[in-house]
């Protein structure tokens, strides 16, 4: 990897005044100010420098330590110092040439990168050239930095392709043979249990997969929730850019939100002739209200848990808080699925409860491992499901668009599934749900703080009520009388359904 940058520092004033001393800089640099922090020879280096028209250019190289830019900035304070002994200021950083190659063995295929003007790819390197207006701050920002981590992103994701996620199987419950082999769905459909929303991958149910959805919250909320202590909580629902920047999702999950725009105003008179024109047409101009909405806020509940860390950002708790159990229920989560929505297990408007747990390292484990284990006796006691668990690719790495799993063996997340008879034996098996442990992500991403100064760690699982229900009835079919004795008698009796003539 090779960093090159071309550039002169701006003067007030003619540079010669103190061109020893800024000679003696230069001389010194290379073994001082641009080898600090580097293994020994890999700091930065200076390949050329000379005094200009109130400027001093400046050709810098460096590989992945000391980057030129940061090289740059740290000739830029001494020479700032040696002139204003001569009351002589420097203005700023103006780029001639920056590049970086980095080591690839296939070419991009999106090349469209801010701030970078072109990319080259040589068989066996990309050499990106960045944009003029690459000044100072953005050099003081990292952002060649995070050209560069992006950069590698996007090398890695193209080898990995779309087998991108990471799956290590946990634990398994037997085998066991199945009695009902239908599609639930299908089957609820033909029962009247649900009927199609008007919108994309939306359901409308009727009484008897609400009693459904209903019984699993509570087999929650009285097997895990009450006895080990979470409280509720109301997150919003209609998530702003800043909770997705804080929280990570803002780099990744653009394919699959439902965007929201405001009317540009409430005045009535400003939208007459969108009402006027429905009332003669009988159509909705949406083309029209396209020039009437704002920009996109942020979108529809994606994951549950980010904006709940707007109740704890920038806050410092107390240690007898800790651990901090919480839970919402209070709204649907929306996303913009791909052609695999089917059923009621891939849908675009979907329910779910979002336990979020926060302490130190410590308690975050324990309240994990605690969490894992009232799960194991609902699917084996309550539900009789066969099931199975799973470590995969942490949900922040997914969701970022990235590959693998965290470099810790602690964080990351567990995914359960359950086998679909109806899709056959060697069937895709279907997520119903996930438990992960975050680490310090959100914590650092929320600034929150612990009372003590340590760590803090957070925890989440989403529980989906869809995922469930498709899991159960695939399983045991919609016969209440062939339900698990346990579930039966927390379910009890069947709604009475409505019946279309
Ligand atoms: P999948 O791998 O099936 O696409 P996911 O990994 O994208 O799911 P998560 O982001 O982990 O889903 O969300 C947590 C839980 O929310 C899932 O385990 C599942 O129970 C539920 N869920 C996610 N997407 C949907 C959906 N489109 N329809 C119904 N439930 C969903
Ligand atoms: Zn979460
Ligand atoms: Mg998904
Ligand atoms: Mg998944
Ligand atoms: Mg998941």
């Amino acid at each position: 990897m090779e960093f090159y940058l071309k550039c002169s520092l701006k003067t007030s004033a003619d540079p010669t005044v103190a061109k020893e001393a800024i000679a003696q800089i230069m001389a010194d640099a290379e073994t001082g100010i641009l080898a600090k922090g580097a293994p020994a020879g890999e700091g930065a280096k200076i390949k050329s420098w000379s005094l200009g028209d109130n400027k001093i250019n400046l050709e810098l190289t460096s590989g992945k330590n000391v980057r030129v830019h940061d090289a740059v900035l740290r000739v830029r304070k001494q020479v700032a110092d040696a002139l204003g002994k001569a009351k002589v200021g420097v203005r700023g950083i103006e780029v001639d040439t920056f590049t970086i190659t980095v080591p690839s063995p296939h070419d991009l295929k999106n090349k469209n990168i801010p701030h970078v003007k072109s990319v080259l790819f040589d068989e066996k390197a990309q050499t990106l050239c960045l944009t003029l207006d690459v000044g100072e701050s953005e050099m003081k920002n990292q952002v060649p930095d995070r050209i560069l981590t992006l950069l590698e992103d996007k090398i890695e994701q193209d080898e990995y392709g779309a087998k991108a996620e990471h799956w290590h199987l946990l634990w398994e419950s037997e085998d066991r043979p199945f009695h009902y082999v239908d599609d639930p769905t299908e089957d609820m459909l033909k029962h009247g249990w649900l009927k199609r929303g008007a919108g994309r991958g939306q359901w409308i149910h009727g009484p008897a997969s609400t009693k459904l959805f209903r019984t699993f919250e509570k087999i929650v909320v009285d097997e895990i929730l009450t006895p080990l202590g979470y409280n509720e909580m109301i997150f919003p629902k209609l998530v702003m850019w800043d909770i997705w920047k804080h929280s990570g999702h803002a780099k990744g999950i653009y394919p699959e939100i439902y965007y929201v725009c405001p009317p540009k105003t409430r005045d009535p008179a400003y939208w007459e002739d969108v009402m006027d024109y429905y009332k003669v047409t009988r159509e909705v101009p949406t083309e029209l209200i396209k020039t009437k909405i704002g920009d996109p806020i942020g979108g529809m509940c994606y994951a549950q848990c980010p904006p709940c860390w707007g109740f704890f950002q920038g806050e410092t708790i107390a240690k007898d808080s800790l651990p901090v159990r919480v839970f919402d229920r209070s709204g649907t989560s929306h996303r913009y699925e791909s052609g695999g929505i089917h059923g009621i297990e891939r849908v675009d408007e979907f329910h779910r409860i979002e336990l979020v747990w926060l302490g130190t390292k410590e308690q975050v484990v324990e309240t994990t491992q605690k969490l894992h284990e009232r799960y194991m006796h609902i699917f084996n006691d309550i539900l009789d499901l066969k099931w199975r668990k799973a470590w995969v690719t942490p949900w922040f790495m997914a969701q970022e668009g990235l590959a693998g799993v965290a470099a810790d063996e602690v964080t990351g997340t567990t995914d359960y599934e359950a086998p679909l008879p109806y899709r056959g034996k060697d069937g895709e098996w279907l997520e119903f749900q996930n438990v992960s442990i975050n680490g310090d992500k959100y914590p650092t991403g929320f600034n929150v703080k612990c009372q003590t100064g340590e760590q803090l760690w957070s925890g989440c699982s989403g529980v989906g009520l869809e995922r469930w229900t498709a899991a159960f009835l695939a399983q045991h079919g919609l016969d209440p009388e062939k339900w698990p004795e346990e579930f039966r008698k927390r379910f009890g009796e069947m709604p009475k359904l409505v019946k279309f003539m």
